[in-house]
């Protein structure tokens, strides 16, 4: 039996591990694919406290290590589902494994929403990206486009008109879903264009991007771009935890700054919880937060 079972191995789960290891907890993290979460898609992270620069995949190994060094366990298990035992968790895995814990951390992160074309996970981080916050620096001075009509779109639009040559603003429908003050700040840039009614059909580019395809009302038109930022929303992957908490209805797992849910010795850290801000220092923040509290869940008895 652990003390804490912490689901997802990004920045958010691996920060609970470092922190309830130093209070002397029993940890296991669980972890699907690779240790340290989305960030390891980035190229190169250069808003990381006290690390200049660092490229994803050397940052997500760092916190990894931290935690493994500080006796966290780690297994690579799917998680299918937690069962409430009252006293403890059992957390069931995909491939029959299944684990007890007295408490879990849930920080299974969330998936940006791709657009599903040819080759699009093979080009992410050689010109398609998720996160201009992140991954814009890398193209100043170069033309790329960015697709999507909500605030994530817009706002990665601003940011990237600062520093791009020409960034192209792809959406679907005629009426953007974001802030109208946010579209009337695009529209006052002369290097941004709005090309409305219109999908990304085809990226071009062997190992690197260097244009897409668009249809626009029907026609075809190719623009020579070398970055591309999809900003089409988000996707929690919190489909496993549906019997054990009430998710939001966008799939989050409801719970404020305390990272505490409402299910008694179940926390949430990082990207697959409400909240504003999802940024690899919010989700080591949240990481701290949800196992403090759930360390002191644990000892209020003592
Ligand atoms: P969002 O508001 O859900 O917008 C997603 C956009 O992507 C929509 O315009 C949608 O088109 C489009 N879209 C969805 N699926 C698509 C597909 N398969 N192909 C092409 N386009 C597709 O997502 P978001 O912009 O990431 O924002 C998420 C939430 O965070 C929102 O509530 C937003 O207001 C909030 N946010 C707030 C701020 C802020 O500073 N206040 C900043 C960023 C985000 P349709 O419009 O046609 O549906």
């Amino acid at each position: 039996m652990y003390d804490i079972i912490v689901v997802g191995g990004g920045p958010a789960g691996l920060t609970a591990a470092i922190y309830a290891r130093r209070a002397g907890k029993a940890v296991l993290v669980l972890e699907k694919d690779a240790l340290g979460g989305q960030i390891t898609w980035s190229p190169k992270v250069e808003n990381y406290p006290a690390i200049p620069s660092i490229s994803g995949l050397d940052l997500g190994n760092l916190i990894a290590e931290q935690a493994m060094e500080q006796g966290a366990e780690v297994e690579i298990e799917e998680v299918g589902s937690i069962e409430d035992c009252g006293d403890y968790k059992r957390v069931q895995c995909a491939f029959g494994s299944s684990f007890e814990g007295r408490a879990v951390i849930l920080a299974t992160g969330a998936r940006p929403r791709m657009l599903g074309l040819d080759r699009e996970e093979d080009l992410v981080g050689s010109g398609v990206g998720y996160c201009a916050v992140c991954d814009g620096a890398f193209f100043r001075g170069q033309p790329v486009a960015v697709n999507g009509g909500g605030n994530s779109a817009l706002q990665d639009a601003l940011l990237l008109s600062e520093t791009c040559s020409r960034v192209y603003l792809i959406h679907r429908r005629d009426r953007f879903r974001g802030e109208e003050k946010l579209v009337e700040a695009l529209q006052a840039r002369d290097n941004v264009e709005f090309i409305l009614n219109a999908s990304v059909t085809e990226l071009l580019g062997e190992d690197e991007l260097n244009g897409i395809v668009v249809d626009q009302n029907g026609t075809a038109r190719t623009l020579e771009v070398s970055g591309l930022f999809v900003a089409i929303g988000h996707e929690p992957c919190n489909g496993a935890f549906k019997n054990l908490l009430t998710l939001d209805a966008a799939g989050y797992v409801s719970a404020g700054e305390d990272c505490r849910t409402e299910t008694e010795g179940v926390f949430v850290a990082g990207d697959c919880r409400s909240k504003k801000i999802r940024q690899v220092t919010t989700a080591a923040a949240d990481g701290a937060v949800a196992a403090l509290a759930a360390c002191a869940w644990l000892d209020r008895e003592k």
